[in-house]
């Protein structure tokens, strides 16, 4: 009894500490702070939190972040990689799995995504570029990784690692697909593109699922903006910057954002100026204010 009381123990710990760090190494770590420059962390910090998102199989942080920024500027139109226009099993795995994408981004355009990251010689050994080579190695570590924490700590350890990252590795996918169909969730912004916020994919993805109020201000560390809105990531970031190791975080200014969109939803509906509406929604997408460095 004691021993299996032990073992469930020791699965239930792995299952959530992996969940928390993998899931955190994409949303904090990938995301937020690779991709989007939402806080400062120093480098330490960044590289540990960048390996959990790598322990999810999300591949080289160097290319995801160039995937993402590409997937900003094209939202829903042509050229987004992984829009659900173009299909649901496009945007979920085919965009991914088929090797488009070393086609659809080759390395001068990864280069011209990533000027800020792609001198970084921790964050370039993972690769820097869509290809084969660079997954594989991804692959073969996360599995190399499972088997050293099996010998180490025994069945019930690797077991739960395994479900808490392999859970985390679909928070991305969802997002990518559900919350960008229209039939699904609400927005609180009425920008161009399709992006939802979906709670139930919130709670799954630490709170990425408010990816309408993220698309509409994508420089914000916090995505949930609402009151009900949980965003397990910026509670983490929240703490971070409590404790001195985040700083320089980009919070929305919501009151700003609110006006500005009421503006740009009053534009729309009178269909007058589409280059006004075009610069009230770039003006909603910098309504941010940043907290000073200590
Ligand atoms: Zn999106
Ligand atoms: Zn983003």
């Amino acid at each position: 009894m004691g021993a299996v009381l032990l073992d469930l123990t020791s699965f239930l710990c792995w299952l959530v500490g992996s969940y928390l760090y993998a899931g955190l190494g994409i949303t904090l770590g990938y995301h937020r702070l690779l991709t989007h420059r939402a806080l400062k962390v120093p480098k330490w910090f960044t590289y540990f939190i960048t390996l959990g998102g790598y322990f999810a199989l999300m591949g080289a942080p160097l290319s995801w972040v160039a995937t993402h920024r590409l997937h900003h500027q094209k939202s829903d139109q042509p050229g987004d990689p992984h829009s659900p226009k173009d299909g649901f099993a496009h945007a979920f795995y085919e965009w991914w799995m088929s090797g488009e994408m070393a086609e659809k981004q080759p390395p001068a355009e990864i280069r011209k995504q990533i000027p800020d990251l792609i001198n970084d010689p921790f964050l370039a050994w993972f690769g820097t570029e869509h290809n084969a080579k660079q997954a594989q190695m991804c692959l073969w570590i996360n599995v190399a990784v499972r088997v050293g924490i099996l010998l180490a700590f025994g069945w019930p350890a690797a077991l739960g690692a395994t479900l808490g990252s392999g859970f985390v590795f679909f928070g991305p996918q969802l997002v990518n697909t559900i919350c960008h169909l229209t039939n699904h969730g609400y927005r609180n912004f009425q920008i161009t593109d399709n992006s939802r916020n979906v709670s139930w994919v919130a709670m799954w993805a630490l709170g990425e699922g408010w990816h309408n109020n993220h698309h509409a201000i994508p420089r914000s560390a916090r995505h949930g903006m609402m009151w009900w809105e949980f965003d397990l990531t910026w509670c983490a970031i929240w703490l971070l910057e409590k404790v001195g190791i985040a700083k320089d975080v980009v919070r929305p200014d919501l009151k700003d954002a609110l006006a500005r969109n009421r503006a740009l939803a009053a534009l729309r509906a009178a269909e007058l100026s589409a280059s006004e509406a075009e610069d009230e929604e770039l003006a909603l997408s910098e309504a941010v204010t940043v907290t000073a460095s200590k």
